[in-house]
């Protein structure tokens, strides 16, 4: 159920300390880790504490919270100084790569992106 934590969920077990993580910075609200495959210099992932499987089931329930999960994105790319530019990218859904269905911003950056992506 949203906003629930989920027993099989990779990152609710991440938020409950059961799976270690490289945390780089915490809420009360939200939980920035980096990536365990990074696509580039910096990639970290931001998540709401609570469990939401998507960014847009979490809109629709909790408004606050994803803004919450946008202004920790922004945070995390002014620690990593990445004032030149950085994406923030929510794969939604499996034709989109979403593999791990608790919601996360993937924050990138510290080297050029391409356009489109992939
Ligand atoms: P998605 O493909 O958008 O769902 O992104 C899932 C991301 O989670 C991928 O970039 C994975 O590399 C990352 N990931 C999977 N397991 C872990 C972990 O245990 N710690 C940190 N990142 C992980």
């Amino acid at each position: 159920m949203s906003g629930e934590a989920q027993a099989d969920c990779l990152f609710c077990r991440i938020v409950e300390g059961s799976v270690p993580a490289t945390v780089v910075r915490e809420s009360e609200t939200t939980l920035a880790f980096r990536d365990i495959n990074p696509q580039a210099p910096t990639h970290v992932l931001v998540i709401p504490k609570a469990h939401h499987p998507d960014a847009a089931s979490l809109a629709a329930a909790d408004p606050a919270l994803t803004a919450d999960v946008l202004r920790t994105a922004g945070e995390v790319a002014a620690d990593e100084k990445l004032g030149d530019g950085y994406r923030i990218v929510l794969n939604t859904g499996k034709d989109a790569g979403q593999t791990v269905f608790h919601v996360h911003a993937h924050v990138l950056g510290g080297r050029g992106l391409q356009w489109p992506p992939g």
